[in-house]
């Protein structure tokens, strides 16, 4: 079982104090998503995009730091944070899972060009990858780039689903230039542009994250901004990023676990003294060390799919399990006098769609187990 060290149980105290700023956001970013202007000032959003920058690209004047450098210090700061607001989380500018893809496919001026795009603080990014019925098997995408005559290339096709993607203004469009699956590749898009169309969607749950549908109609591509063009052939694309997938099951199981706690701890202050907390806070207690331990694995075995899998398929349904407990142990009506919790029961059930549903990380665990080279 993974012991915080000292470094790491420091991170997790300031995400912890951050974490009230985000809570007393989350009813109103819920109400409205799409006015976030007076949000983006908050101090945990500014420490939340300056850790997902690289330091490299850091602002020198804002907080200094860095919690995305390892799968552990990540999970330990979003379920810290995803207990102030999960929604808030999904509704900030900065680099998000944009930046990630770029981290991993982009050369250095690409990278630059990405992260001097959004250091104005205020720029949402977007990662479009999941198409209408093909968002479980991507490599069946039909987003086409063509060769453009004039250079570069001309993007053709629809997303769906993609967090902030009407209002980003710097995506990652992962699309095909031929039929193999190798021939799918990622390319920075910088939107408002000829060609280009995307309108939210209606929400129940996590509506921070302003999930879009997007169009693309011949959208010019410069070909500078293909990325993967410095890698070997088979990392280029989207096997290129599938390490950056078990990072996001890891963030995504701490969200869903940060939620699970605040409403554990909504009812424990609801209804002090209460018996019913006791079976509740054992099994939280034994999903964070769960967590921790895959974060950890991811660290040292970035390619093994299972044991990100294995976390986000417990951890979403635990969310769930116990977003329903606290319903019912605050009695008849606890959903219509607890905004807050009526809110996390909708929150949780989007946790199993992002980055892998359910199924999905079933079939990679089955699949793990089978593959699994025996040990001498
Ligand atoms: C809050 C939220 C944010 C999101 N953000 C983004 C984003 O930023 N960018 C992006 O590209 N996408 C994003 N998505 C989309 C997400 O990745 C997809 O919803 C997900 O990949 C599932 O795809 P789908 O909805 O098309 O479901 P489908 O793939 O159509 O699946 C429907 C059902 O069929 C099951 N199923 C499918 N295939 C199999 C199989 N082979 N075996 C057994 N069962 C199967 C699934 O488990 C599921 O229950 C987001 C989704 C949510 C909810």
């Amino acid at each position: 079982m993974i012991e915080l060290d000292p470094p790491l149980r420091a991170l997790r105290d300031r995400c912890r104090d951050a974490a009230a700023d985000l809570r007393s956001r989350a009813l109103s970013v819920d109400a409205d998503p799409a006015d976030m202007a007076d949000h983006l000032d908050s101090p945990t959003l500014a420490m939340v995009r300056a850790a997902s920058t690289p330091k490299r690209f850091q602002d020198p004047s804002g907080w200094q730091g860095e919690y995305t450098d390892s799968c552990l210090s990540r999970a330990v700061a979003s379920l810290e944070l995803a207990g102030g607001d999960a929604g808030l989380l999904t509704a900030n500018t900065g680099p998000a899972l944009a930046g990630i893809a770029v981290d991993a496919l982009g050369s250095e001026t690409q990278q630059e060009f990405f992260y001097g795009s959004i250091a104005d603080g205020r720029t949402w990014t977007f990662f479009a990858m999941t198409e209408d019925a093909r968002g479980s098997d991507a490599t069946a995408m039909e987003t086409r780039l063509d060769p453009d005559p004039d250079g570069g290339y001309r993007l053709f096709g629809a997303k769906r689903y993609v967090g902030n993607g009407s209002r980003g203004a710097t995506g990652v469009v992962f699309a095909r230039t031929g039929r193999s699956p190798l021939s799918i590749r990622a390319a920075i898009v910088r939107c408002p542009t000829p060609g280009f169309a995307g309108h939210a969607l209606e929400m129940t749950g996590l509506r921070g994250a302003l999930i879009s549908e997007l169009s693309f109609d011949g959208v010019h591509v410069p070909r500078e901004m293909l990325l993967g063009a410095h890698l070997p052939a088979s990392r280029r694309g989207i096997w290129g990023a599938s390490r950056t997938f078990n990072v996001m099951r890891i963030q995504i199981a701490a969200m869903a676990l940060g939620v699970a706690f605040a409403a554990r701890d909504y009812v424990c202050d609801q209804r002090p003294g209460w018996s019913g907390h006791e079976l509740t806070t054992a099994r939280l207690a034994a999903a964070r060390a769960l967590l921790y331990d895959a974060a950890n694995e991811v660290d040292l075995s970035p390619d093994d799919r299972r044991t990100p899998s294995i976390a986000k398929l417990h951890l979403t349904d635990l969310a769930v399990q116990v977003t329903g407990w606290a319903a019912n142990a605050l009695g008849p009506g606890s959903l219509l006098l607890h905004p807050l919790l009526e809110k996390w029961c909708r929150d949780v059930r989007a946790f199993e769609f992002m980055d892998g549903t359910s199924n999905i990380l079933r079939l990679h665990i089955t699949h793990g187990i089978a593959t699994r080279r025996p040990t001498s």
